[in-house]
């Protein structure tokens, strides 16, 4: 298994990766109940490696178990702690971690109430977008699947089974020759893709969808919008239209997966020069010195390995 790593963190103890397997009368395979989270650990200019933003991302795991009324099996401590060991017991420098949360087996059927199993698994992932997303940008089109209503997805965490339509949109965009996609939320609004959110810049204004709307609140969104402030950018979260997306200098896409990935075209309509704009090339290189460790700012950004 290529890039897998040799063990997982399956309830307290590692496991062989060939080993580390659920029963087939879970609920979060029949249903989708379970929550997620896609961890990046990096190498540092230091020689050292550290898991970016861990803290903030085992937070949003609790979150997710708090929407969908799954009792946490261990303390939030307990679950950082694992992601530390399990980069470890890999021996990796570099890795990307996937925590999931899902359902013990027990009674079966809606109404059953289980209790959460947990299991981290380590791997190597290089560039989510593809080889030279991140130079050159990538090409995107809006999806014909819409993000969630409010009332039907619980977008605050990664829950499982709402990454059917995710997968839907991208399959859909790749087919027709796309990188990415991007959704609209049921209003029509530009929201966010399948795995990351979205910012533009128009007129040296950064602008992303609010929190309010039907996102993800995205720990990179997070992380970018900081390090906007701290080079004196001026953004607003706010809603904007696919039209103004056509018309922006700048469209970039953030996620834990993607980094900082410059867009060139949506819906075959050249962004800017067709090139990662200037503001986005300042983010992605100021979001690659965080991860790094060499933005002295942001140093309690990093869970030391
Ligand atoms: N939106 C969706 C739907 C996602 O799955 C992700 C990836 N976790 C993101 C946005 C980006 O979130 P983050 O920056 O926390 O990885």
């Amino acid at each position: 298994m290529a890039g897998e790593g040799r063990k997982v963190w399956m309830n307290g103890e590692f496991v062989d990766a060939s080993q580390a397997n659920v029963s087939v009368l879970t609920q979060t395979l029949h249903y989708g109940l379970g929550v997620f989270e896609g961890i990046r650990c990096y190498k540092l200019e230091d020689g050292g490696s550290a898991i970016f933003r861990l803290k903030e991302h085992v937070g949003r795991l609790f979150d997710g178990m708090k929407i969908l009324m799954m009792d946490p099996p261990y303390t939030r401590e307990q679950i950082y702690d694992a992601h530390i060991k399990c980069v470890k017991e890999n021996g990796f420098e570099e890795c990307y971690l996937r925590p999931i949360m899902y359902c013990d087996v027990g009674s079966f059927g809606l109404s059953a109430i289980n209790p959460t199993k947990a299991a981290i698994i380590a791997r190597e992932w290089g560039t989510y977008l593809g080889e030279g997303a991140l130079e050159k940008g990538v090409r995107v089109r809006v999806s014909s699947f819409n993000r969630h209503h409010v009332n039907v997805g619980m977008v605050q965490g990664k829950i499982c089974g709402q990454y059917v339509t995710s997968i839907l949109a991208k399959r859909e965009a790749m087919k027709s020759g796309f990188h990415e996609t991007i959704m609209l939320d049921t209003q029509g609004y530009v929201a966010e893709c399948s795995g990351e959110n979205i910012f533009c810049v128009k007129d040296g204004i950064l602008r992303t969808p609010p929190t309010t709307s039907p996102i993800l609140p995205g720990i990179t969104r997070a992380t970018v919008l900081e390090l906007a402030k701290d080079m004196n950018f001026e953004v607003k979260e706010d809603k904007f239209t696919r039209d103004f997306l056509y018309l922006c200098d700048e469209v970039f896409l953030t996620g834990t997966a993607a980094e900082v990935t410059p867009v060139c075209e949506v819906d075959n309509r050249q962004i800017g020069h067709g090139k990662p704009g200037h503001i986005t090339q300042k983010l992605q290189e100021a979001y690659f010195n965080a991860v790094r460790g060499k933005n002295p700012l942001h140093k309690n950004w990093l869970a030391r390995i």
